[in-house]
């Protein structure tokens, strides 16, 4: 996590902005004495100091989200889908200004940050059918006289906690299906890439939100665990690394909360020898470097099936090699730096442990990176990579693709179900009978076939499998609605005194 400075600021703080909560519908300075340091990545440089939460801070936002949800929850389902509307409305005229947020502290490239708030508005927009989605089922005489119904009811006030590289789209992930259901919220987004969201905030707030409804926390793991523990907190969700997914959701849901935790990933692109390798390769690149690599569905491992290997890897070399690596607001940027330098640092290590351990270095993005203090690393390509390899058994999370080499389609099976991670996989090739049949057998809770990164549309839900996944309820869609409600069945009866009688005995139908 990033640094935490518990002194005053040496350097000229009053010269950098100041990011701080935001509750009960406005800007709370943090009176912790704790904050971090908020870098443009292709710098090098602190752009903004945000305010690190004590735990009652993080109190008061829950407070404040306890106060609003009794008069949220009443609201109706016209006007609450009429706000949505009207969310919709401010967040698409906002875009740009929410993509320039996510470039100058993510480091992603303006296109694709827009791109990240364009993906963010399909949940916006599935939220704005949440008349819909709530309804409930009907059985009229279930029997005699009496009618049963299902309800479906907010939680209360529920928690997201989101991880740097989507600083954007996951929250909205969250936030617009919860808020949509009736629920209120608070969101601890990373420490890294705060201020997206306390513009997210204002723009709810103009568009009507009631004040309390949305609120932010920022910080580190103080304020993750009092939202854990936090007995007003009825549900969590999570999405980051496997390892911190694995705590929230052990300790969330001792705590008897109903927890989803999204976790990392390792996604395998199995290339088969009738595949159009120009495609292939295309698709190979752009989903391994996009985003410099940070996203969870990027490609990591390049699954080359007997006699396609070679033609493919030069094929993604050209490619990779032709990449313009620069600062993400420049628009011949395509692919921006990491979040910050030790990442960078880290991922560049997996050159030499792949070389030393038997893979060769085909591209280094050592070689390619711009100059100057910015967190750079341009593309980088291993081939021969073995899965003893460290390149292959970590979640990399940067821009170095691996191709591993296998004989047959069986074996490139067996390599993307073996792997401890299952968030998604692909695979290319022409054959629809094998693609059917990697449909039906890899272990993935999301599948491209001829697509390298199987994002779902809106109204269907996302979430993988194995260590990506800790919790049962996938992200957004029509699992969202089921995390974000509890449901509730209704037996009536209108008042017969002709048929009413005392009978002790287990009620049945008649
Ligand atoms: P991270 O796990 O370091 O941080 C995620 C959140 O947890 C942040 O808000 C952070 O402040 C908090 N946190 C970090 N350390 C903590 C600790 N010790 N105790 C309590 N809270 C802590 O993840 P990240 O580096 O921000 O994001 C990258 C990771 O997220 C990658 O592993 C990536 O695969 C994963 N990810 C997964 C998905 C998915 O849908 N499965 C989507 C996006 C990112």
């Amino acid at each position: 996590m990033t640094e935490v400075v518990t002194a005053p600021q040496e350097r000229a703080a009053e010269e950098l902005s100041r990011i701080s909560h935001w509750i009960g519908g406005r800007t709370v300075p943090g009176t912790s004495g704790r904050s971090g340091s908020v870098y443009n990545p292709a710098r090098g440089v602190v752009g903004a100091e945000v305010d690190f939460a004590s735990v009652e801070e993080v109190d008061a936002a829950v407070a404040a989200a306890r106060e609003a949800f009794p008069a949220w929850r009443a609201l109706s389902l016209s006007r609450r889908s009429e706000l949505f509307f009207r969310v919709r409305q401010l967040m698409d005229a906002h875009r740009e200004d929410i993509a320039r947020h996510l470039t100058r502290e993510h480091g992603k490239v303006l296109s694709d940050a827009k791109g990240e708030v364009a993906r963010g508005l399909e949940v916006i927009e599935f939220a704005c059918g949440i008349p819909h989605l709530l309804k409930g089922e009907f059985s009229e005489q279930a029997s005699g006289g009496i009618d049963v119904y299902s309800i479906r009811q907010p939680l209360g006030v529920v928690a997201g906690i989101t991880p740097f590289n989507f600083p954007a789209m996951v929250p909205m992930w969250m936030w617009a299906p919860a808020l949509a259901c009736g629920n209120c919220f608070v969101l601890k987004p990373s420490e890294k890439d705060p201020s997206a969201s306390n513009y997210v905030a204002e723009l709810l707030k103009e568009a009507g939100v009631p004040d309390g409804v949305f609120n932010v926390v920022h910080g580190d793991r103080v304020a993750v665990d009092r939202l854990l523990e936090h007995p007003d907190i009825a549900a969590v969700s999570f999405v980051g690394s496997t390892p911190i997914a694995q705590y929230v959701y052990e300790r969330g849901t001792q705590a008897g909360k109903r927890v989803q935790a999204l976790a990392g990933a390792k996604n395998h692109m199995v290339v088969l020898p009738d595949a159009d390798i120009d495609m292939a390769a295309d698709a190979a690149v752009s989903a391994a470097y996009g985003s410099a690599g940070e996203r969870c569905m990027a490609i990591s491992v390049v699954v080359a099936v007997a006699d396609v290997a070679d033609p493919l890897v030069e094929a993604i070399r050209t490619r990779a090699e032709k990449i313009t690596v620069g600062d993400g607001l420049e628009p011949d940027s395509e692919m921006g730096p990491l979040i910050t330098r030790e990442h960078r640092d880290k991922v560049a290590s997996y050159l030499d442990s792949g070389r030393e351990q038997g893979a060769s270095v085909v591209v280094d993005g050592r070689d390619t990176a711009p100059d100057g203090d910015g967190f750079f690393l341009g593309v980088s390509l291993l081939d021969f990579v073995t899965p003893e390899m460290d390149a292959y058994r970590d979640e990399i999370f940067g821009p170095v693709l691996s191709v591993v080499r296998v004989d047959t389609y069986d074996e490139a099976v067996r390599l993307v179900n073996e792997n401890p991670w299952g968030n998604g996989t692909a695979i290319f090739t022409r054959d629809g009978g094998v693609a059917r049949q990697f449909q039906f057998e890899a272990q993935a809770g999301m599948v491209g076939i001829n697509v390298p990164i199987p994002v779902p549309v809106g109204w269907f839900s996302f979430g993988g499998w194995k260590a990506s996944l800790f919790g049962d309820l996938h992200a957004y869609g029509p699992e969202s609605i089921n995390f974000y409600t509890r449901g509730k069945v209704v037996t009536s009866r209108w008042p017969d005194p002709a048929t009413s009688s005392v009978n002790l005995g287990f009620p049945q139908t008649r």
